[in-house]
């Protein structure tokens, strides 16, 4: 029940957990989603933002453009003058624009391709000018721009201007001028104003028209350089859009940095003006506001993490604790039986092809050794077995202490001699104990599970052991049981008398027979008989009291058949030996040793030897004498007590057991009856009538009277009478009989004694 309800807790303490996940990961992905979407505006408002800034760079650089064209046209004027083209004039002419704008080189193209120019030295050159060819483009009447090169007379980039120089309707040579390319790039970086970035100009095809002005990207030729990792659809994007005059957005890596890129159309040229800027320059008040939540959302799942594994942890620490409590044994630190019955069950589940055994085992008198070494001695005993059995028990095997000497395991097996080898191996662990000076005798019972009784729980299982267990416990050494059909139907005959008694008593159906003692030193007349019971069902057979004694002992039941026998016995000899003035016989009654320990024992059979009215020295009550020995002091004050009430009392299977003749001399009882087994015929009889001729001898100088019993055969009565015996109850004389047959036989042995 315990693990049950220990099982129910982790239950739901694992759904509170796994929904506090759920929510924990929730309020994550909504913190993520939001966060995306914040992003997203963000981003959409930086593009539109750098769209602004790139149009204001394009407008900028425009009308820098179209200013210097404005100037030169302003001089192109001037030829309409027929003199214009005079050297002198021509050469005061262009002296004067250089000196008033930013040119460092000025000219002018003739038709014939022939040049005239000055440069910032107001040095004079005349012939080809080298960039003649891309200057004389402008001869058709149109106004060119240059990209950036280098120039060796100034030794600068310089972008070039040319416009066509017209007189009277017709184009009679080309103006140009060289700007340093420092003046469009001023004019690019004044457009930023503070803002961040990089602008450049660049061709359609991605080259670039001015010199790149970005330590990143400055040196290369192409904005889709090597160093500028960009995607090859974005590539093909922007190289489209620009190919089309379009205006666009792209995002690239430069130097493992990303970038964000604008562009638009100058309207010069193929000319774009591009910007460009560092992904972690955007949005930086965004960036800080989103990166402050994401900690803060960071650190709240921390803490929430923390305090849900806290709390875990205690739960955990206290269901260990709980465990612990449910699921050890407390002295040897191992397995107890719960946990046995829930490991087992799991590991025969596991485990279906293998075939298991479930063993139960004591230490024979375990109990003396408590009382002779004390409790220490015993628990350390217990903990050298376990840990024993620790070290002996495979990873699908389990072992746990029940209680006191009681251990019960699961092992695996392949045959019976499997089983064999390992117990008495176990037993091996016991014979090498030496912390006691004790033989300690190992009790196992072991029930094999079939395959075909898998439905069969384990705690069945243990109960089965344990039957096979008790049906070793009386044999000597130690002893090694198996569950077998035999045992089972002997458990289930069991079960049926047990659940059959109460009612059976009730309905009479346990009838008593008497057996004669026959005085042997007096004529051989009837001096005592024997009460014993006999079970007679309705309609079955005699059941004797050797398949139902036992048990009655072993469930107690024995204590109300002994009072009822008792009362039955003397009620018939009141009826029929008292009341039809036969010679007074002595009744002995047998009694169980549990009857004794009951307090109103003495009292009961009292008042039930008064109620028939029978005088004092007709009855005698037969106690075993293992009684006698365990209950020495009880049985002593019991009898004393009998006695003084005229009971006579009776040693019964004398010499079957521990006997001690020294109980003889402690204990007055009026009777031995020596057991059968004396007169069995063996290697030892004759040692055995030599004893038996000594117990006499000896009790007949205490003054105790002498029954042999279960004599069968002639000469033993004769040996007996010459050894002195007083009577004797065997077969040799008659068996147990109902009473109208004890009657008969009475009449009939009167009538013979008298006649001999
Ligand atoms: P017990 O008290 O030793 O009784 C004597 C037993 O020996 C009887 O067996 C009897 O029939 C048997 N017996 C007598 N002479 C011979 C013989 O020559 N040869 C052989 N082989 N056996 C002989 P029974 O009646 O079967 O009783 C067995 C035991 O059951 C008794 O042994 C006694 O311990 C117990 N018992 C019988 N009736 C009662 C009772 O009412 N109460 C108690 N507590 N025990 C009883
Ligand atoms: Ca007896
Ligand atoms: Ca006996």
């Amino acid at each position: 029940m315990k693990h049950k309800s220990i099982t129910n807790g982790n239950r739901s303490k694992n759904t509170a957990y796994l929904i506090a996940a759920i929510i924990c990961c929730g309020f994550l992905i909504l913190g993520i989603l939001f966060m995306r979407h914040a992003w997203t505006l963000g981003r959409q408002e930086t593009i539109k933002d750098m769209h602004r800034s790139t149009e204001q760079s394009r407008d900028a650089v425009k009308s820098h453009i179209k200013d210097n064209f404005h100037r030169l046209k302003a001089v192109t004027v001037l030829a309409e003058d027929n003199d214009f083209l005079k050297k002198d004039k021509l050469l005061n002419s262009l002296t004067q624009i250089l000196e008033k704008n930013t040119y460092v080189t000025i000219g002018f193209v003739y038709k014939n391709g022939n040049a005239i120019w000055i440069d910032s030295e107001k040095n004079i050159h005349e012939s080809r000018h080298y960039e003649t060819k891309s200057l004389m483009r402008s001869i058709s009447g149109i106004n060119v721009l240059t990209e950036s090169g280098w120039d060796p007379d100034n030794n600068i980039f310089v972008n070039y201007y040319a416009l066509p120089v017209q007189s009277k309707g017709k184009t009679i040579g080309v103006l140009f001028a060289a700007d340093p390319e420092k003046e469009l790039k001023n004019t690019i970086k004044k457009s930023l104003y503070s803002r961040k970035g990089y602008a450049n100009i660049i061709k359609k095809n991605g080259d670039f028209a001015v010199t790149p002005d970005n330590p990143v990207t400055s040196g290369t030729g192409n904005i889709f350089s090597a160093q500028a990792n960009i995607k090859e659809s974005s590539k093909t994007e922007m190289l489209e859009n620009m190919s089309n005059g379009k205006s666009g957005y792209s995002e690239r890596k430069v130097n493992g940095e990303k970038r964000l890129t604008s562009y638009i159309p100058l309207g010069i040229n193929d000319w774009f003006i591009c910007y460009g800027m560092p992904e972690k320059l955007v949005n930086t008040n965004l960036r800080f506001v989103t990166n402050g939540a994401i900690t803060i959302i960071a650190a709240a799942m921390a803490i929430f993490i923390i305090f849900i594994l806290l709390i875990w942890h205690t739960g955990n620490t206290g269901r260990k604790e709980l465990e612990k409590l449910a699921f050890e044994d407390a002295l040897t630190g191992q397995k107890n039986l719960q946990k046995f019955l829930i490991d087992a069950k799991n590991i025969l589940k596991k485990n279906i092809k293998t075939r298991y055994s479930i063993w139960s085992c004591d230490i024979k008198n375990f109990k003396y050794i408590n009382d002779l070494f004390g409790l220490e001695a015993g628990d350390t005993l217990l903990k050298h077995w376990a840990g024993y059995l620790l070290k002996n028990t495979g990873d699908d095997e389990v072992f746990a202490r029940v209680n006191a000497d009681n251990f019960v395991y699961l092992r695996s097996y392949k045959n019976k001699k499997d089983l064999e080898k390992r117990f008495y191996r176990d037993v091996s662990l016991f014979e090498k104990y030496s912390e006691i000076e004790w033989k300690i005798e190992l009790c196992c019972g072991v029930c094999n599970l079939n395959p075909d009784e898998n439905s069969i729980s384990v705690s069945n299982m243990i109960d089965r052991a344990n039957v096979a267990k008790k049906s070793v416990k009386d044999t000597t050494g130690c002893g090694l049981g198996f569950y077998s059909k035999k045992i089972r139907e002997q458990k289930i005959k069991e079960n049926e008398i047990e659940s059959g008694m109460e009612k059976a008593l009730e309905n009479n159906e346990f009838n008593i027979y008497l057996q004669p003692k026959i005085n042997i030193q007096n004529h051989g007349t009837i001096g005592g008989m024997e009460a014993l019971v006999r079970w007679l069902p309705p309609g079955k057979g005699i059941i004797p009291p050797s398949e139902f004694i036992k048990l009655f002992e072993k469930n107690g039941f024995i204590v109300k058949l002994d009072r009822y026998v008792f009362e039955k016995a003397c009620e018939t000899y009141k009826k029929n030996i008292l009341d039809e003035g036969h010679q007074p016989i002595i009744l002995s009654v047998n009694v169980s040793r549990l009857g004794i320990l009951h307090l109103d024992f003495v009292k009961t059979y009292v008042s039930i030897k008064n109620k028939y009215k029978i005088p004092n020295g007709q009855i005698e009550l037969e106690f075993t004498e293992s009684l006698a020995f365990e209950n020495h002091k009880q049985f002593k004050s019991t009898i004393k007590e009998l006695q003084k009430n005229g009971f006579l009392c009776s040693l019964d299977d004398f010499g079957s057991g521990h006997s001690s003749l020294n109980i003889l001399k402690a204990l007055r009882v009026d009777v031995i009856k020596l057991d059968r087994l004396f007169f069995c015929h063996g290697e030892d009889s004759e040692r055995g009538l030599e004893l038996v001729k000594n117990i006499i001898a000896m009790a007949k100088a205490l003054k105790i009277k002498t029954v042999a019993e279960g004599i069968e055969l002639k000469n033993q009565v004769d040996l007996l009478r010459k050894m002195g015996c007083d009577s004797i109850q065997g077969y040799v004389f008659a068996k147990p009989m109902a009473i109208d047959d004890f009657k008969f036989f009475l009449k009939q042995w009167q009538g013979e004694t008298a006649n001999s």
